[in-house]
């Protein structure tokens, strides 16, 4: 799950045709919006960079939901579920899922402050409400394009689980099951492939200090960092493993069981600093 820093800004002209108002003033509890949504679906695509807001995964083919972030409908099986029926087109308030994990979250909304209720705004001002809600309501599900600050909450361990100490870092995890087996697998092969990436370097890497290059061997760790830190930049799947990596490198440097270990971490944090010197500049 990242912070998502490209937002919903305008309104797309689907959302404004008097067909959709019309169904929207007279039934609001209508689930045929008549929204358009293959488009929404394209554009929501492009604006959470074509992967699952919570998982990270690349959508393929059709796996793409439009989820609704409150939720359009309630659920008798979930406890103290609410329908937000007049935000089932709120532009804001769709965001794009994958199936498994808005299969597990369904309608869950727990919130833990005072629900919200429908005071006849009119559609325009429901696009961008979520933040209004979400002072009324504090609700627990995270919305990754709408909430700000909460990727420092998330650490992950060296099973490639998600872990946190965040109330609502822990509710989001556990709605959408952040933790099945197939995203700790594909998180791992992350984790494992610049592991192993790393590792293979190393008896070339000594090679070079038992010359007398230092600067040789700190080239080599150097030039794969960079190649792992090209893929955290968020249109990646799973860029969060590299991100969380690159600012936790004494957790990640705990993970591996290795010999020359003190001569491992000098080269692997050297190089790290100056790939990060060599990006500032
Ligand atoms: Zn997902």
């Amino acid at each position: 799950m990242r912070e998502l820093k490209s937002r919903k800004q305008v309104i797309p002209e689907y959302f404004d045709n008097d067909k959709l108002r019309d169904r929207f003033i007279k039934n609001l509890t209508n689930k045929e919006s008549n929204l358009d949504y293959k488009k929404a679906k394209e554009d929501l695509e492009a604006i959470h960079y074509n992967k699952c807001v919570y998982c990270e995964s690349k959508f393929k083919n059709d796996y793409m939901e439009i989820e609704h972030y409150r939720p359009k409908k309630s659920d008798k099986n979930i406890q103290n579920s609410y329908a937000y029926y007049w935000l089932y087109i709120s532009f804001e308030n769709l965001i794009a899922s994958c199936k498994k994990c808005n299969l597990k979250k369904k309608n869950s909304f727990d919130i833990k402050k005072d629900r919200a209720v429908y005071q006849n705004e009119p559609l325009d001002d429901l696009h961008f409400i979520t933040s209004k809600y979400n002072e009324i309501e504090k609700p627990l599900l995270i919305h990754p394009e709408v909430d700000e600050n909460f990727e420092k909450d998330i650490k992950i361990n060296k099973l490639a689980e998600l872990e946190s100490d965040s109330e609502r870092v822990i509710y989001t995890i556990r709605t959408c099951n952040l933790n099945r087996e197939n995203l700790k697998e594909a998180r791992g092969v992350v984790i494992e492939d610049f592991k192993r990436e790393l590792e293979d370097i190393l008896s070339i890497a000594i090679d070079f200090i038992e010359l007398d290059k230092l600067d040789r061997a700190i080239d080599i760790f150097k030039a794969k960092i960079d190649k792992f830190d090209k893929k955290s930049s968020i249109e990646n799947e799973y860029s969060f493993v590299r991100v969380y990596i690159l600012e936790n490198i004494d957790e990640f440097l705990d993970w591996f069981d290795i010999k020359d270990r003190e001569i491992f971490e000098d080269l692997v944090k050297l190089s790290l600093e100056e790939a990060r010197i060599e990006k500032e500049s």
